[in-house]
């Protein structure tokens, strides 16, 4: 059952164009390196996402609606890959507030993976046994329609200095652990100083072996990926993988092809996680050329997210029968090697949980 709050209704077709980047937006002259002065200088504001993108101003009171809920924040490099004057351009659609938002509807919540209940110190959820995730930042250089974590309450996940050393002691404490995720938020949006005061004292803990940094922001904000980070990354001992969330394939232009580049050459690992998102990747061409663009930059298709049900975004839903189709279908346009495999996260589970094809992924991979 849906709900909707009063506000006007401006919603949009979820009829999708498939084309190149072309018609981007204009886009005003930004701080080239300088990625602190792109986060700072995003679009932050319904009016200028507007006029930016040269929007048709019917969509204000929408976007001014779902921007009261989760505000808009829209960094200008990424701003720059997406179309003007067009409601329905994949990219936009991530990022575009819509009056959608203020339904509720039965079954979507604000937690949908219950991760408050698996939280034994601030800023830490340990979930699976040998690995943790640890909230390295409470903020993003992009906000996600989607997200599940849109309503996290990131102000009771900030440690402080303290709170570092005591989840440090926790991860020393416990054998088991081998593997540690960064995520947050965007863990890169924290400074390089703390990320690699960060690193070096895990790197210390002698029974971590992988560092995994989950993060969007070489995708948005390429400039991201500069010396003082690549210095620190490539410094640590641990096995370094950087898994990057992209879902479209017009989100990899060449600037993000050479954040790849500089990652792969200390070492690293590329790995891509996406969400399947109705009206913007739900359709084997879209899959097929995110697969295919990931691979041309260096990074293969990890997972493929069915979609969470967090309050606001039901209508980005697409179902599991629809979700299994389309995993089918692609079998016959991708090698083993890019298929994503297509997981759920069921609160509770000791792992994620395959869904259709991609629970015989692996023997798929195998064949190949
Ligand atoms: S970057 Fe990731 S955590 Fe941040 S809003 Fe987008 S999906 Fe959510």
């Amino acid at each position: 059952m849906i709900t909707r709050t009063p506000a006007p209704l401006h919603t949009i077709a979820h009829e999708q164009r498939e084309s190149p980047v072309s018609g981007a937006s204009k886009q005003p002259p930004t701080a080239r390196g300088d990625w602190r002065a792109q986060l700072r200088d995003c679009i932050r504001t319904p009016q200028a996402l507007l006029e930016q993108l040269d929007l048709p101003a019917t969509l204000l009171p929408g976007i001014r609606d779902g921007h009261a809920l989760f505000s808009i924040r829209v960094p200008q490099a990424y701003a720059s890959r997406i179309r003007t004057d067009d409601p329905n351009d994949p990219l936009l659609r991530q990022v575009l507030p819509l009056d959608a938002e203020m339904d509720v509807v039965d079954g979507y919540v604000n937690d949908p993976l219950e991760e408050a209940d698996h939280s034994p110190l601030p800023g830490l959820i340990h979930k699976y046994t040998n690995r943790v995730l640890l909230m390295a930042s409470g903020g993003c250089a992009i906000n996600c329609r989607y997200c599940f974590r849109r309503h996290f309450p990131y102000e009771d996940h900030q440690p402080s200095r303290e709170q570092w050393r005591d989840i440090l002691d926790y991860l020393r404490a416990d054998t088991r652990i081998h593997e540690v995720i960064l995520s947050g938020g965007d863990p890169l949006v924290s400074t390089d100083k703390r990320l690699s005061w960060l690193v070096e004292a895990l790197g210390e803990i002698p029974h971590l072996k992988r560092l995994r940094i989950h993060t969007r922001l070489p995708v948005v904000i390429p400039d991201r990926i500069n010396d003082e980070l690549l210095g620190w990354l490539g410094a640590t001992r641990l096995q370094k993988i950087v898994v990057i969330h992209t879902n479209h394939a017009n989100e990899l232009d060449d600037d993000v092809a050479a954040a790849m580049s500089r990652l792969a050459a200390i070492g690293v690992t590329l790995l891509n996680q996406g969400v399947i998102l109705r009206g913007i990747n739900d359709t084997v061409a879209t899959q097929t050329a995110l697969a295919e663009r990931l691979f041309e930059c260096g990074v293969l298709p990890y997972y493929l997210h069915a979609f969470d049900p967090v309050q606001g975004a039901a209508h980005f839903t697409v179902s599991d029968t629809e979700a299994c189709a389309l995993m089918e279908a692609l079998l016959e346009h991708l090698p083993g090697f890019l298929m994503p495999r297509l997981v759920r996260e069921i609160p509770g589970r000791g792992s994620k949980t395959p869904l259709g094809s991609a629970a015989s992924h692996v023997s798929v991979i195998a064949s190949v």
